[in-house]
């Protein structure tokens, strides 16, 4: 098993009921143990064309025996379970799942990134991440999450309470 950290967003229908559920679905997959998960937070979207809802975003930290691709594989199959359409980047969504760190791996394939390029400068990924691994080390920049958070403003991350 390896362990994983992977990033939740959403920002259209019941939101933290569809995030909630999600990480239960991803929880009840063979080869998936869920290990860990941050609390919830509000978040300010971020590089959006048009104006868009706060998001909710969390992390969570699974154990996984499936490959890189076939958890991306997981991830994007329980996003389209959870009602997303919209495949554009930037655009609402009722969930976003995105594969942050698969154990000290560094790929990189057309289709999938690891580390995730942007989590080192989104405080939306990195606030909930620290919770739950400050001690991880990234991979590319080789520094802890902890020492990542510090760079980024967070000003627009706030503790969600339901
Ligand atoms: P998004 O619209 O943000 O969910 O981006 C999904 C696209 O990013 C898919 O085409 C994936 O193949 C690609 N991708 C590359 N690296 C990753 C990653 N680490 N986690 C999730 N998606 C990734």
């Amino acid at each position: 098993m390896v362990e994983c950290a992977i990033a939740l967003g959403s920002n259209q229908g019941d939101s933290f009921d569809i995030l909630s559920k999600s990480l239960t679905a991803l929880n009840k997959i063979p080869g998936i143990v869920l290990k860990a998960t941050s609390s919830w937070y509000i978040t300010k979207p971020v590089g959006t064309l048009e104006p868009q809802a706060d998001y909710i975003n969390g992390c969570a930290l699974l154990s996984a025996d499936q490959t890189p691709e076939e958890l991306l594989n997981i991830l994007q199959t329980t996003e389209i379970q959870f009602g997303r359409a919209n495949k554009g980047t930037l655009q609402p969504r009722t969930l976003d799942l995105d594969l942050l760190l698969y154990g000290n791996l560094v790929l990189n394939t057309p289709s999938l990134t690891i580390p995730h390029p942007r989590m080192t400068e989104r405080a939306f990924v990195l606030v909930p991440l620290a919770e739950i691994a400050s001690d991880w080390i990234e991979p590319t920049s080789n520094a802890k999450i902890a020492k990542l958070l510090h760079n980024v403003d967070t000003s627009g991350v706030k503790l969600y309470t339901a």
